[in-house]
């Protein structure tokens, strides 16, 4: 049996292109300097370039080395916070808004991929949501009706006899099914973009760390591993990897580590037993797993194991694997051929917020749902920045900080006992 690799099966099969066209050296000036290379660093890039600002995108590491690289390649409606509760908290015309804007974010998925004509695998076959627990399929018969009700959003309750013909598994009590999701290749979005955005004439700068930004009488200065640039405007796009840049950002989101196996690729009758039609799942955990089909036919399954971020990767494979073949017996003796991890950005109020630090534009805090609400939110920051949209729902909800938290997140392994004890009683 072949040895298990510790990187990312995307970018096992699909590097960074070697002729991506990066910039040699960081431009002296720019309109716009972009901290983070992922799908808000770049979709923000996007859309100012097409606008006619000068950008530089500037990654400490390669080009879309950060989550956008490593994710489950799953675009779902919603955001990391219940839209119930999110009615609660904001109202319902914000609510609304926000809702509106997931499904926007997953349909400029599809307008992105059209425009730039990027060959990403991106489909939408569509998700199901599935009960670990009889107790959550009554909460998704009600949250089925209120999101009708709400929304006008239509999804379809699945009993156990339903999901028969959803999934080669009898482990779920039900599930809720929407035709709304897609998937993608993360790797081959990321770069696909990256290569689109500099053909339009961005700077995309490697092993560019930022360490400092001053302000000036107008403007930025960065101080950049690869020497100082000067910008008119900076947004800082590195949600689940900020670090101390701005110190008043660090405070208002925290990483936390998700994990990811897949199997070798298996047969296409297995295929078609495990997921007929090739849906996006997650499960009704608090320790959320979820897992689909890749493109080319392995089961990929994700994670949070205990929220941290830096679990062995031999460990975590041993964990996801049972957790996998507790779904699928099916899959006890297929080989795993890699397992990886990433840093999701995570907000006190589980809300993605664009924000504001003495001028200096922030786009961040997506949890789980990075993969269409961080395309969606860099390019409305950018869509800002450009002058053609005046505010975004995102803009307009206060970014709060906890004040047990400054710079080391000491709470997340209370939080995954608290979490346990959750999945155990609820
Ligand atoms: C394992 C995993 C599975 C996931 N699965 C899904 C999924 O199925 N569906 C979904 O919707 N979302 C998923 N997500 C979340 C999603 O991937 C992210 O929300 C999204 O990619 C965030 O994009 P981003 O551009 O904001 O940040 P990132 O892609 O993380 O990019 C941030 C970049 O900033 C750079 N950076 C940080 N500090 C500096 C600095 N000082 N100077 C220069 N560069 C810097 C980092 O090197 C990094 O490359 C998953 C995430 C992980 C980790």
């Amino acid at each position: 049996m072949a040895a298990l690799k510790t990187i990312p099966l995307w970018t096992d099969q699909f590097p960074r292109p070697a002729d991506l066209p990066v910039a040699t050296a960081v431009p002296d000036v720019v309109d716009v300097a972009i901290v983070g290379s992922g799908y808000t660093g770049l979709n923000a890039a996007r859309v100012l370039v097409q606008n006619g600002a000068t950008v530089a995108v500037l990654e400490r590491e390669t080009i879309g080395w950060g989550a956008s690289s490593r994710n489950g390649g799953m675009a779902t409606p919603g955001i990391k916070q219940s839209i119930q509760v999110i009615f609660r908290q904001y109202g319902r015309s914000l609510g609304r808004q926000f809702w509106q804007a997931s499904l926007e974010a997953i349909d400029l998925i599809d307008q992105i991929v059209r425009e730039e004509q990027l060959d990403c695998d991106w489909f939408r076959p569509g998700h199901v949501a599935l009960a670990v627990k009889p107790t959550h399929f009554e909460q998704m018969r009600h949250k089925a009706a209120w999101m009708a009700r709400e929304l006008g959003h239509k999804t379809k309750l699945l009993t156990p006899s339903d999901l028969k013909g959803e999934i080669g598994s009898d482990l779920f009590y039900g599930g809720l099914a929407d035709d709304y999701s897609g998937g993608i290749h993360p790797a081959k979005y990321v770069f696909g973009l990256a290569r689109a955005v500099a053909q339009q004439g961005a700077y995309l700068c490697e092993h560019t760390a930022v360490s400092r930004i001053t302000k000036l009488p107008t403007g930025y200065q960065l101080h950049t591993s690869q020497g100082i640039l000067t910008a008119k405007e900076v947004i800082v796009a590195t949600n689940g990897y900020t670090d101390r840049l701005l110190p008043q950002l660090k405070p208002r989101i925290f990483p936390v580590g998700s994990y990811i196996i897949v199997t070798e690729p298996l047969p296409p009758d297995l295929q078609q037993e495990l997921s007929p039609k090739k849906r996006m799942f997650y499960d009704s955990k608090w320790f959320i797993n979820y897992f689909r089909l890749t493109p080319d036919g392995r089961m990929l399954w994700g994670g949070r194991n205990n929220l941290s971020t830096t679990l062995d990767l031999r460990e975590s494979a041993h964990i996801l694997r049972r957790q996998l073949v507790h779904t699928f017996p099916q899959l006890a003796n297929v080989a795993i051929t890699h397992s990886w991890t990433g840093k999701l950005g995570i907000t006190f109020d589980l809300m993605p917020h664009i924000g504001r630090i003495d001028g200096i534009h922030y786009a961040l805090g997506y949890g789980g749902h990075g993969v269409s609400i961080a395309t969606y939110v860099g390019t409305e920051i950018g869509l800002i920045l450009a002058g053609k949209k005046s505010s975004s729902p995102f803009a307009e909800i206060p970014h709060p900080t906890r004040f047990f938290y400054r710079n080391r997140p000491w709470f997340i392994p209370l939080a995954a006992m608290y979490y346990r004890f959750l999945d155990k009683v609820t």
